[in-house]
């Protein structure tokens, strides 16, 4: 434990080694316990009692890709699929604005539906309203991703998934980590707050990898690190894989806060889906962001990139309601 002391005072001067962040990731007990309490630490030192509340609608269930663990790739055929009218997208961004969100998220599979331009205008109506507008709507050329920026995009959530190469190809056929690295640089160079992050408990993934994402996080200078742990969805081929840890994930995201203290990190819905209190811990060990689905429910109970996600959120994205209930947790929302 008192490794996990020394350790965690020397990475705010100098940074940690490959090898320490392995250390951390394999702490136990009560030396998790000090690195839960040290990530906590460091993000009221920053950021205070502030949790940023951000706005999501998952506008398309369609997807063009075959990521093997995503509910919502194309070979799951059983999925009915569903497509907001760009009218209806901009109507929920009024009411989500209405209620005091400061930040709207555009979220979708990878669907052709939603050309760059058709995107843009959505974006330009949006930006009227007076939030932020975060995208997350997967690989596009950069000239789109040009486009999008100029039409008042602020921000860019693109998961790298895996620093891991070998398991990155094995999980994405449809594209390739250098495919993914590079979209984030273009994402940076075009002047968008860009977020990336790994999942946890991939099927194959190691310790080592997983101090390669906080390491690859680090070297991309992300605004955002969105961590969460893998939940196995019963219509992929990874339906009978073993879910990723919270403990793990907790882990992870205590790292990253330590290594990049600026950084906004979500307690995702996904570490709230694999565990009851889920987020609430991430929200202890590092995180300052919580994204309310505000989503309508006919439609969120079909965006199931992993089972139970559209159960995870009992304020059912009100604004009010989390901000009541962060209250409770000391915690102040805007
Ligand atoms: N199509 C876009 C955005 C939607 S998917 C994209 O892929 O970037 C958003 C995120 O959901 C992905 O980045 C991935 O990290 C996460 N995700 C997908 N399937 C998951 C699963 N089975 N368990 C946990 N997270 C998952
Ligand atoms: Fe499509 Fe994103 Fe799911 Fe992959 S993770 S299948 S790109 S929605």
């Amino acid at each position: 434990m008192r490794d996990v002391a020394a350790l965690v005072k020397r990475a705010a001067a100098e940074g940690f080694t490959r090898g320490e962040i392995v250390s951390l990731l394999r702490a136990e007990g009560e030396a998790a316990a000090l690195l839960f309490a040290s990530a906590d630490r460091l993000r009221a030192e920053v950021f205070g009692p502030v949790v940023h509340l951000r706005a999501l609608i998952e506008f398309s269930n369609y997807c063009r890709n075959n990521c093997l663990y995503c509910g919502l790739r194309r070979g799951n055929r059983i999925l009915r699929r569903y497509r907001m009218p760009p009218e209806e997208i901009v109507a929920l961004a009024r009411r989500a604005a209405g209620h005091g969100f400061r930040t709207v998220v555009l979220q979708a599979g990878e669907d052709p539906y939603y050309t760059p331009s058709l995107l843009a205008g959505v974006v330009r109506e949006v930006k009227r309203l007076g939030v932020q507008v975060a995208l997350s709507v997967g690989e596009l050329a950069r000239a789109d991703y040009a486009l999008l920026r100029e039409a008042g995009a602020d921000r860019y959530l693109l998961r790298h998934e895996t620093a891991d190469p070998s398991l990155f190809a094995g999980l994405k056929p449809d594209t390739s980590f250098k495919r993914r690295c590079r979209c984030l640089r273009w994402l940076k160079e075009l002047g968008f707050e860009t977020g990336a992050g790994p999942m946890v408990g991939l099927p194959g993934q190691t310790i080592a990898s997983l101090a390669d994402d906080i390491l690859l996080m680090r070297d991309l200078g992300v605004a955002m690190a969105g961590i969460g742990p893998f939940v196995p969805h019963p219509s992929t081929p990874l339906a009978t894989a073993a879910p990723g840890s919270v403990f793990l994930t907790m882990k992870v995201l205590a790292v990253t806060r330590l290594c990049l203290p600026l950084t906004n990190l979500p307690a995702t819905t996904a570490v709230g889906a694999a565990a009851a209190g889920g987020r609430e811990a991430a929200l202890r060990c590092g995180a300052n962001v919580v994204m309310p689905d505000i989503t309508p429910l006919r439609y969120r109970q079909l965006y199931e990139i992993y089972p139970g996600k559209w159960r995870v959120d009992p304020r059912e994205g009100s604004f009010a309601r989390w901000q009541e209930y962060l209250k409770l947790l000391g915690r102040t929302a805007v």
